[in-house]
């Protein structure tokens, strides 16, 4: 009988925004094919809100969402472990609970997870080493796995350093420039903070990503804001902030709420980050189009007023 391949399903939410390339390449790269969920929308947040408590933030109210859209249509549903890439270097804890938070709140589903986990800093793990479990796991011989790993981790590091590339050449254009600080997944998501970026982009205004910068290199400029700033992601954008103000009319502090490592890091910002327009805008379930655009249109309206460009 032929040999049925492994489904593996991503939801399109948290660090599927980061780590997309590298899951899909590692997964095809093995013969297994991937699902991704679809883009959210309102039923995504509303199933979502549904499995989450109040208290989840609004990132993690749709990733739930998305799994639940992927229950019964693919073998595993990966959930990743992401503690820690070492001393200073942590994710937020939401990433640490990932795997059990999933298994719980669809534990009357019949739904198998898959998960590795990275942890340097007290397990010693690293991606690789975690990578090479996941596989085994599956029933694949180590040297496959490797293989499959450093083809996923090139393709990885070579499409982000194309989009840091197309992130350069944006602060070339002409016009108001307006540098977005926000993790990846809350940038990006068409319900969370695509509605911004489409915006600044309608009114003639050129959008950039403070976390679309060579990571190694904002690590090290972070610490011109912070030298004790504990959470990788943040730590990214914090030296992408350190990077670009120069080169941008404003800023646009952007945040899922209740975010506990944006609320201070973003208030760290506002305090040590002088001359440079900056709005602090936080997205709920309840925050309609109409509303972000109206606080936008003040926003640029300032920066121009302040230019004498209104
Ligand atoms: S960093 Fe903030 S938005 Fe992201 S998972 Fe943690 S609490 Fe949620």
């Amino acid at each position: 009988m032929e040999k049925q391949t492994i489904k593996i399903g991503l939801p399109r939410a948290m660090l599927y925004y980061r780590y997309r390339v590298l899951w899909r390449t590692f997964f095809q790269e093995l013969g297994m094919e991937t699902v991704v969920s679809a883009p959210t929308d309102r039923e995504t947040l509303e199933r979502g809100t549904a499995l989450a408590i109040d208290e989840a933030c609004l990132s993690l109210k749709i990733y739930l969402g998305h799994v639940a859209a992927l229950v019964g249509k693919c073998d595993y549903i990966l959930a990743p472990r992401v503690s820690n890439f070492g001393r200073h270097r942590a994710m937020c804890t939401r990433f640490e609970a990932m795997p059990d938070l999933v298994r719980n709140v669809f534990r009357n589903e019949r739904q198998e997870f898959l998960s590795y986990e990275v942890d340097e800093e007290m397990k010693k793990a690293g991606e690789e080493d975690a990578f090479l479990e996941m596989g085994k796991g599956l029933g694949f011989p180590a040297k496959a796995v490797k293989k499959a790993y450093k083809a996923a981790k090139k393709a990885e590091l070579s499409h982000h350093r194309e989009r840091v590339q197309k992130y350069e050449q944006q602060y070339k254009k002409e016009g108001l420039k307006v540098l977005i600080a926000a993790h990846s997944y809350v940038a990006e998501d068409p319900y969370m903070g695509r509605m911004v970026s489409d915006y600044l982009k309608r009114v003639g205004v050129v959008p950039v990503r403070a976390d679309m910068v060579d990571r190694d290199a904002a690590l090290k400029r972070s610490r011109e804001l912070s030298p004790t700033c504990k959470w990788e992601i943040s730590r990214e954008i914090l030296g992408g902030i350190a990077m670009h103000k120069d080169d941008v009319d404003g800023i646009i502090l952007l945040s899922a709420f209740p975010c506990g490592p944006d609320a201070m890091v973003n208030e760290l910002i506002t305090r040590r980050v002088k001359g440079v327009p900056m709005l602090n805008l936080v997205l709920d379930s309840q925050s309609g189009t109409a509303g972000v655009e109206t606080r936008l249109e003040s926003f640029i309206d300032i920066i121009r007023f302040q230019e004498g460009k209104l």
